[in-house]
């Protein structure tokens, strides 16, 4: 195992002079040098060989003794200095001051196939921005990090990756639901892989304490390595950075209602400047269609990070950038012509997007109304997701009669005593095809279309929950079926046609199904 190993982020920024790793505020600093802690028994439970292709890591290796040992951080590689970033953030709406990698160890950044990773480990011991906490993590919130952050790649949906996920052989001392029942659980590592693991948080923690300096060293640094086709910085480059973030951070979070997947935590702390889907933690997704759903139990009161609001959260988020930058543009008109286009944009793309998903792929008036009118209709009561764009795909525009049959399986109760949804639902399947008429494909050339814009197989909140009661007791074998299911999301998979089915019963109101805290 050989990297060409291409540090920038602790070459080039401004590091906390401090040495000793204990918990402090660290000011007109990118990052603070920090060592991964030994762990007792270290154990590689899953590896993903897309991304380790992606590094340059064979098959062999990760079997090696040395693997398991660096990615679990009991050996640092030569040649390199871990280090825990400083960021800050705005939590739940309030400015939570300085924040940092309070748990996740930075090791490198390598280069492979003219691309960057830079590699970091979660979970790997304190920090000095543990605050209070233990800088560890749990094997449940580590299996749901692994898992669905490759799942997600699959789906198209910009992301951080991951290599692998392991066991410490530590004990973690964790409140699930922060109600006084403390208990041990497995301790483990996931080892993520981004080009970089930048947030908007970190240009926020400068600005806020007024450090213009190293906020223009950080930014300067952001475009030089990854916006560098704006050039060399000056107001305008800065200006038209925050446009690129915008854009990025909107494609982002349409891909997100695409899927049905929620967040859950859209602090600026978990907003990559790069736009992509950063810090699984409470995230789910939707089973029932709404927009008022969110996993988040810390979240449950106000739902601020809540389905149908995503889109709004970025744009909060955005503008928490805007007022991070300004210092450095000292003119506010470009940075609110970028954040009121924002609003308009996010409609069009939004609408484009349902129209795929729906299999319209020109455009009329009519669309927004008959798109608005599915989506309150898929309101009335609890309708899966995924299984109805899945399963609309197999409407025959000249038998409109028959499109609620396609749909039926989607629904979670009979219909039996409420047939008015049965009768709206025809009078919507009328309208669609009449609509559909206009459309220069055939029924078969959309099916195949939507089927490549629908996904089959999403990682169920209960499916990640099996995965981990499994590996609890030792077994990881449904998260490797669960991995490789999920590297095709959009193929048909008969052999994994079990898990192309509604949530179970069972896990309706479980602890890890269908409530998360952010306890992990
Ligand atoms: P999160 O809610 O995971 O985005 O984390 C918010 C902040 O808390 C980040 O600064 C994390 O690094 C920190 N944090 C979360 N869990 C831990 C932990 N177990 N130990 C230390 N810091 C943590
Ligand atoms: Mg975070």
């Amino acid at each position: 195992m050989k990297f060409n190993i291409q540090d920038t982020f602790n070459k080039e920024l401004p590091a906390d002079p401090i040495a000793e790793n204990t918990i402090r505020q660290v000011e007109k600093a990118c990052f603070s040098f920090a060592t991964p802690k030994k762990t007792a028994d270290p154990k590689i439970i899953h590896v993903s060989p897309e991304m380790a292709e992606n590094l340059g890591i064979t098959e062999e290796d990760t079997k090696t003794d040395l693997f398991r040992d660096i990615f679990t951080g009991n050996e640092v590689l030569p040649n390199t200095q871990p280090y825990a970033i400083c960021y800050g953030g705005y939590q739940f709406g309030n400015w939570a001051g300085q924040l940092g990698d309070g748990r996740a160890i930075n090791l490198t950044e390598i280069e492979h196939n003219n691309q960057k990773w830079a590699i970091q480990l979660k979970g790997a011991g304190p920090t000095p921005y543990s605050r209070t906490a233990d800088g560890l993590a749990v094997l449940r919130s580590s299996v749901r990090e692994y898992l669905c952050s490759e799942a997600m790649f699959h789906l198209g949906v910009p992301t951080t990756r991951a290599l692998s996920l392991a066991l410490s052989g530590d004990e973690v001392l964790r409140d699930v639901l922060y109600n006084g029942n403390p208990a041990y659980e497995k301790g483990a590592i996931v080892s993520r892989i981004a080009p970089s693991f930048l947030r908007f948080g970190n240009y926020q923690l400068f600005a806020s304490r007024q450090d213009h300096e190293t906020l223009k060293t950080l930014v300067d640094y952001t475009i030089k390595h990854f916006y560098s086709d704006l050039g060399s910085p000056s107001t305008e480059t800065y200006l038209q950075f925050f446009q690129q973030v915008a854009d990025k951070s909107l494609d982002m979070v349409l891909h997100w209602q695409r899927v049905g997947f929620v967040h859950g935590v859209m602090n600026t702390d978990n907003m990559s400047i790069l736009g992509l889907t950063i810090d699984y933690g409470p995230y789910g997704w939707l089973e029932g269609y709404d927009y008022g759903w969110t996993p988040n139990t810390t979240d449950s009161q106000n739902k601020r990070y809540r389905y149908g609001k995503q889109g709004e959260m970025v744009l909060w988020n955005l503008y928490q950038l805007a007022n991070s930058l300004y210092p450095l543009i000292n003119e506010a008109s470009g940075l609110e012509a970028v954040l009121e286009s924002y609003r308009t944009k996010y409609d069009e793309k939004y609408l484009t997007m349902m129209r795929s998903k729906i299999g319209l792929y020109t455009d009329r008036e009519e669309d927004a109304a008959l798109i608005q009118l599915m989506e309150e209709n898929l309101h009335l009561t609890e309708t899966d997701m995924t299984i109805f764009f899945r399963n609309l795909s197999y409407f025959e525009q000249d038998k409109p009669e028959e499109g609620f049959e396609h749909i039926k399986d989607a629904f979670y109760h009979s219909l039996e005593e409420n047939p008015e949804i049965i009768e709206i639902w025809r009078n919507w399947f009328q309208q669609y095809s009449v609509r559909l008429a206009f459309e220069n494909e055939n029924d078969n050339p959309r099916a195949v279309k939507m089927n490549t814009y629908n996904p089959k197989y999403v990682l169920r909140n209960y499916m990640s929950q099996l995965a981990i009661d499994a590996a609890d007791k030792g077994d990881y074998s449904l998260i490797d079926e669960l991995f490789k299911l999920l590297k095709n999301p959009y193929d048909e998979q008969p052999e994994y046609q079990k898990w192309f089915a509604k949530r179970p019963d069972w896990a309706r109101n479980k602890v890890g199904c269908s409530m998360l805290s952010c306890s992990s």
